[in-house]
């Protein structure tokens, strides 16, 4: 017997007719003798319904209104997952994430789990229940106040549970069948993986691949959880990522992210405690701010130029206004017509010249670099937004990630 738990996403629940069939997986595996704990999201697209709608009421800003709301989502497939379990003769009950004991810190919109109580949970399973929880959401333990984790956050709600019930391991139930060696949207013949380590998949998801939340696989690797991709619509493996792979690629898998904008500032004086001014700015605002690069100083300027969300452009924008004018740079501009593509694998530390041959790769293709930066086993390009699917797709086949050669396009 093992203690098994299911996240099931948005598209897997996403009707009736679906909401059925995870009934009969999760059932399944409970009648084969496991104790199991089902996490779920809203179905669908309904969060962003929910967040389509709080807009169309209101241009204000209310977060604990929003948390309130969003978190309703997930209440609603957890209940109608709960009747669809009870109907197969299998009893099941729903808890939402307050009930669950799942703790947080108080950010609405962006809290981070702090503990997991459980005991309604153990208790569930104790009486041979299947238990449901809520995605995506928690409490303050303070303020009492519901939370939401952010978007994409039932996969750290399972797998935080995964990691405070002891569970053996931790199931994520998705619309596609694993982790690939690119978005197959944009690499048909890109490849599923099989296997990859916590870190190479941690870099992926920091990356853009947008199979499992980074989140969750940071608490995967601090628990030591394995965590199974999956599909949600056949019985077939999907890819393990877990602390050890039995073979190690030089390069895992290809990601891109196209949800950030450069800002440029020009001009900046080069003198000591000029980038930490512009960069506490950014801190103190909440801006999380991903590439920098600074060039060389010509007659005592410089030019900085750094990356950051497109949801948090207007933000960033208005503290670079501030501080040109601070600092005494020349000015600055932005530009939304950016993309990220890294290359991600654990092999690259004990091989050398990869950097070259991406650069290379892309050079092959006419797609300009516009800035660079690299992890012990990533490396990523900032392109045109333009470029970023021919970026993909070169970088995918020069590695020659597909399992299949690829025949050359004549
Ligand atoms: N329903 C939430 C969202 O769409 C959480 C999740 O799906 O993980 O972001
Ligand atoms: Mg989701």
């Amino acid at each position: 017997m093992a203690r098994i738990i299911q996240k099931f996403g948005g598209t897997s629940v996403g009707d009736a007719e679906r909401i059925r069939n995870v009934a009969r997986r999760v059932v399944d595996t409970h009648r084969k003798g496991n104790e199991v704990v089902v996490v779920v999201s809203a179905m669908g697209k309904s969060t962003d319904d929910l967040i389509r709608l709080a807009d169309d009421v209101s241009n204000g800003d209310y977060p604990r209104e929003m948390d309130m709301l969003l978190t309703a989502g997930e209440r609603i497939s957890m209940a109608l997952l709960a009747m669809a379990i009870q109907d197969r003769g299998v009893p099941a009950m729903s808890l939402t994430g307050s009930q669950a004991g799942i703790l947080t810190t108080s950010e609405h919109g962006s809290a981070e789990i702090l503990d997991i109580r459980g005991d309604r949970v153990r208790a569930g399973l104790t009486d041979g229940k299947v238990v449901i929880v809520a995605g995506f959401q928690g409490v303050d333990p303070v303020g009492r106040e519901v939370t939401t984790l952010g978007r994409g956050g039932s996969d750290a709600t399972a797998v935080a549970l995964a990691a405070a019930l002891d569970g053996d391991v931790c199931e994520i139930f998705t619309d596609v069948d694993g982790v690939f060696t690119a978005d197959p949207r944009l690499v048909p013949h890109a490849t599923k993986l099989d296997e990859i380590s916590f870190e190479e998949m941690l870099e992926l998801s920091s990356s853009g691949a947008g199979v499992l939340m980074a989140r969750s696989v940071e608490f995967g690797r601090r628990y030591k959880i394995p965590i199974h991709v999956r599909s949600s619509f056949h019985d077939g493996n999907g890819t393990w990522v877990k602390e050890e792979t039995m073979e190690e690629a030089i390069i895992r898998g290809v990601a891109h992210d196209a949800s950030e904008a450069k800002l440029t500032v020009h001009g900046v004086p080069d003198q000591p405690g000029v980038a930490a001014a512009i960069f506490e700015s950014l801190a103190e605002a909440g801006v999380n701010v991903d590439m920098i690069v600074q060039n060389i100083s010509i007659e005592g300027v410089t030019d900085i130029s750094f990356t950051v969300p497109k949801a948090q452009l207007a933000t960033a924008v208005s503290i670079a206004s501030q501080a040109v004018k601070e600092i005494g740079a020349a000015g600055f501009d932005v530009s939304e017509n950016i993309a990220k593509v890294s290359i991600v694998g654990a092999g690259m530390t004990s091989e050398r010249g990869i950097a070259a041959r991406m650069f290379r790769i892309l050079a092959e293709h006419g797609i300009n670099i516009e800035m660079i930066s690299t992890s012990p086993i990533r490396i990523s390009c900032v392109v045109r937004g333009d470029d970023v699917n021919a970026a993909v797709r070169s970088l995918h086949d020069g590695f020659e990630l597909a399992d299949e050669p690829q025949e050359e396009k004549v």
